[in-house]
């Protein structure tokens, strides 16, 4: 080995290392509201110092300039469709763009394993089981991820997709893939890495096709997790213990978080992650009728002066229309009437873990007086006015009964507050296509437009 070549090969290992402890810290950080900020930051520094030991790294062999140039190539096209994204994207796009960039991850994982295959087919069984294993989840993230792309779009109905045997059929695909993955670590070559990859993307979008809207939260963090997972077996392709590191680390957290949204929503993770064994089949239903009565905005200022105690619980409404300023900005003015004020935050209100927070953070909400669920519930029986704004199945009652999609969620209880004041459009069902109990209630009022215009009025006439 040459000075050079130890050089590069010292500086390449010592800057990896570097780069994954700042993913260490990125993720400590994003842990915590107050140092998400400092979080994102370490994240971008680790990824920096990752591109720069990659760069580095080729600055040996006859081949560097080519090498070079197909990564400045690759580098400029990724940073310029990330920046056309990230400036393009709206808040209420994010679990959309989230999912398409997972499903790329799970595509690379293809073409890496594949690719590894090309450089050295007759490479030793453990490499060839890293080559499918990797194969195979980046397969199942690719699909499974456009599939969820869709649903959050609105491109593909959310109800699941419930073919006869549909358990039978994953099992059978899973079997298949194994079987496949056996023959071609063997040296069984082209067949049986093809068949295991048509049948891996398939199985994507069987398991995700099968699962409902109000569980996609959970199947969003699932992706995440196998995007982790395919990344650290693209990382034992490639030998690049970083890629490995980092993998690990979104796969393990993706895992962890799965595991909370599914307590948060009574559901249980095998069930999930197998695309939904053993739930049951339930339709949206026929839904509640009755008489609603209707509020406008001047009743509804005149209601709050009345009042000692609020919750507000947002949902995705408040996303759709931004009015989280104009909240922000009633929050003060209740405030300067001497009303209490405090928001109740469902774990899977929006479209994306933690929405509601980072709106109500963008907003400058004092992060003291935002509670998750389980801290307010049992608050909402000793309150005068609950403000639901833009919020649906997070505060649907018919969760506690048997037979929707969304039974055995746990829910915003805010019905039991003197008052409900429901701000939305129309009477449209929420995501999970479950008509809501809560609007007939004799203690709810309707008062029908857009959240930001509704607001705006109201803080017009406090
Ligand atoms: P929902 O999606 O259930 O309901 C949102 C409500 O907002 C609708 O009823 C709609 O009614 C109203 N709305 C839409 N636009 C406006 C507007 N401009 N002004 C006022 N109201 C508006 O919201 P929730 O937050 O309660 O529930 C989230 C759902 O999304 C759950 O089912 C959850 O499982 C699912 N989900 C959550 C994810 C996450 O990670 N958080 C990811 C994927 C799905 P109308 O049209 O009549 O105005």
């Amino acid at each position: 080995m040459t000075l050079l070549e130890a050089s590069v090969a010292n500086f390449t290992q010592a800057t990896y290392i570097i780069s994954g402890l700042l993913f260490i810290l990125a993720l400590v950080g994003l842990s915590k509201h107050e140092t998400a900020k400092r979080g994102n930051v370490f994240g971008i520094l680790g990824m920096a110092f990752a591109l720069i030991a990659s760069i580095v790294s080729l600055a040996v062999g006859d081949t560097r300039a080519l090498a070079w140039a197909l990564m400045i190539i690759a580098m400029v096209i990724g940073a310029v469709i990330g920046l056309w994204k990230a400036a393009k994207v709206e808040m209420t796009g994010m679990p959309e763009l989230v999912a398409q960039l997972h499903s790329f991850v799970g595509l690379a994982a293809v073409l890496v394993g594949i690719n590894a295959f090309i450089e050295n087919p007759e490479a030793p069984a453990f490499q060839m089981h890293e080559m499918w294993i990797g194969v195979f989840i980046g397969a199942v993230t690719f699909t499974g991820s456009i599939v969820a792309w869709g649903k959050l779009a609105g491109k593909i109905k959310s109800a699941p997709l419930t073919l006869p045997g549909r358990n039978w059929l994953n099992l059978g695909a899973l079997i298949a893939i194994i079987a496949c993955g056996i023959w071609f670590a063997d040296g069984g070559g082209w067949f049986p890495l093809i068949a295991l990859t048509i049948l891996s993307l398939l199985l994507g979008v069987h398991l995700v096709a099968a699962i409902g809207g109000a569980d996609m939260p959970v199947v969003i963090s699932m992706l995440n997790s196998y995007s982790g997972w395919a990344a650290a077996f693209s990382g034992f392709s490639l030998q690049l213990p970083v890629l490995i590191v980092t993998g690990a680390l979104v796969g393990a957290s993706g895992a962890i978080l799965s595991y909370i949204m599914c307590k948060a929503m009574n559901r249980n993770f095998v069930s999930v992650i197998l695309g939904g064994f053993g739930q049951s089949d339930a339709g949206a239903g026929a839904g509640p009728e009755g008489e609603i009565t209707e509020l406008d905005t001047t009743g509804v200022a005149d209601l709050l002066k009345g009042s000692t105690s609020v919750i507000i619980t947002p949902g995705y409404g408040m996303a759709v229309s931004q009015a989280q300023a104009p909240v922000a900005e009633l929050v003060r003015k209740l405030h300067d009437h001497d009303v209490e004020v405090r928001f109740g935050i469902h774990p899977v209100a929006g479209r994306l873990p933690g929405h509601m927070n980072v709106l109500l953070a963008e907003a400058h909400v004092p992060y003291d007086i935002v509670l998750e669920m389980d801290e307010i519930n049992d608050d909402f029986k000793n309150t005068d006015v609950v403000l639901v704004i833009g919020a649906n199945d997070t505060v649907n009652p018919a969760a506690m009964e048997q037979g929707t999609p969304i039974s055995g969620m746990p829910v915003l209880h805010v019905w039991e507050a003197g008052r409900v004041v429901v701000f939305k459009r129309g009477m449209s069902a929420g995501y999970a296509g479950v008509q809501n109990p809560l609007f007939f209630n004799e203690n709810t009022v309707m008062c029908f437009g857009d959240a930001k215009e509704s607001i705006n009025a109201i803080n017009a006439a406090l």
